[in-house]
């Protein structure tokens, strides 16, 4: 390594398995059981009671000598039989991490049944899925190949939704899919263990973010038409209008006619921030950074760096080649040390990003928010969320010169 050359030591992404556990905790009736060593319990529990669904998490107490005694799987299906006394579980996510004996705990072992409780074995281990939003993926497909009821016929105009979204685009999507005819809508990752089951019975899916891979090829080896993209900014609302439209073959007159309407709508509202103008850099861990992107160009902002914790994928293939051709340097499996040299190559003048870029950006006197609070915390989607998302960033955009004097003030202190 050559001097002054920093090392790439930080991936950014928070445990994989908080990730599935997000998605399992939140279903009603379901009790996880974590098959971790002592400290991965310790830190998946806060984090899931923090940012999941403050449901009890046990597991059998699993120390080296049960981990290389041979014990384990006993001290397991111990676990599981105990937290199936409870009648009101229904269901057992088994989930297993990294250690290699928890990993590879043999499913053929677990029961598929305990109590009144389904049993399911959730592999997360770190080193083979390497992010959090990727262990979402995972939770969310072996949840539909254990429940999804994948029979002929589909139910006619139905779509499936997958993405965890904020309440408000739900809710605009909900209306939007009412105008263009869309008659049922299921939701996933879902609170209810039904809607895993109707899932399959949908005709059409729509994968809003791009790291749900295995969802989406499941899905579509069982008959489930994919569309991907997602309705953030003008062009790629209107496009994603008229490909749910065609999957469901709805009636394009309407179709056409809706998709122009929010297409002109979220044009309006970017078109008042045309005055903006400045360098961003995104740099999240969510693995819904590009869309995002996409929008504060369309708006006229400057992007010259993003990056993600999720690998490169063909679902979001659409967005790296349009944001590669103008001219945003797009970094997939990012280290912090990558996002940092990125804010001294281009001094940017607002950043948005993880926690420990933000406070380093902050040093340089750079404004500087955390991606997960500010942006998966509000509605992205049409005219709406193109409004505040934009919004946003001009407020902050506009705090440059503060950030500067804050600097000069502390860096010049006697
Ligand atoms: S060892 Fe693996 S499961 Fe445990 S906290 Fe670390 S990444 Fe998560």
């Amino acid at each position: 390594m050559k001097k002054n050359e920093r090392a790439n030591l930080h991936p950014q992404s928070m445990c994989p398995a908080f990730g599935g556990l997000r998605v399992l905790t939140r279903i009603e009736g379901a009790r996880v059981c974590l098959v971790a060593d002592q400290g991965c319990l310790y830190g998946l529990t806060f984090v899931s009671h923090f940012y999941a669904a403050r449901r009890s998490i046990l597991a059998p107490e699993l120390m080296n000598v049960q981990i290389s005694g041979g014990t384990m799987i006993d001290d397991v299906r111990a676990a599981i039989a105990q937290i199936a006394e409870d009648p009101a579980v229904t269901f057992i996510p088994v989930v297993s991490t990294c250690v290699a004996e928890t990993a590879g705990i043999a499913e053929e072992l677990l029961p598929k049944k305990a109590g009144n409780a389904i049993v399911q074995l959730v592999r997360l281990p770190a080193f083979q899925i390497k992010s959090h939003p990727e262990a979402k993926d995972v939770a969310v497909s072996t949840l539909l190949g254990r429940f999804a009821d994948f029979g002929e016929p589909k139910r006619e105009k139905s779509l499936l939704v997958v993405g965890e979204i904020f309440p408000v685009d739900a809710m605009a999507i909900g209306s939007v899919l009412q105008r263009i005819g869309v008659e049922s809508v299921i939701v996933v990752p879902a609170a209810n263990a039904e809607d895993y089951v109707e899932a399959g019975k949908t005709q059409a899916c729509t994968i809003l973010h791009p790291f749900y891979e295995r969802t989406a090829a499941l899905l579509e080896e069982n008959g489930v038409r994919i569309v991907s993209g997602n309705p953030v900014g003008a062009n790629a609302s209107a496009q994603w209008i008229e490909q749910v439209g065609e999957a469901l073959a709805l009636d394009m007159e309407t179709v056409h006619r809706v998709a122009a309407e929010e297409k002109e709508k979220a044009a309006e509202v970017i078109k008042k921030f045309n005055n903006l103008s400045g360098k961003v850099i995104v740099a999240g861990y969510e693995g819904n950074e590009l869309p995002v992107v996409r929008l504060l160009l369309e708006a006229g902002l400057e992007v010259p760096y993003a990056s993600t914790s999720i690998a490169r994928t063909s679902l979001g293939e659409e967005d790296h080649q349009l944001l590669s051709m103008l001219g945003t340097e797009i970094r997939y499996r990012k280290y912090l040390e990558e996002d940092m040299q990125a804010v001294l190559d281009y001094e940017p003048d607002l950043v948005i990003g993880t926690t420990s870029l933000d406070s380093f950006a902050k040093e340089q006197g750079i404004p500087a928010i955390y991606y997960t609070n500010n942006i998966s915390s509000r509605p992205v989607f049409f005219a709406a969320g193109a409004g505040t998302v934009l919004g946003m960033v001009a407020g902050l955009l506009g705090r440059k010169e503060v950030f500067r004097k804050m600097k000069e003030y502390f860096t010049t202190l006697p």
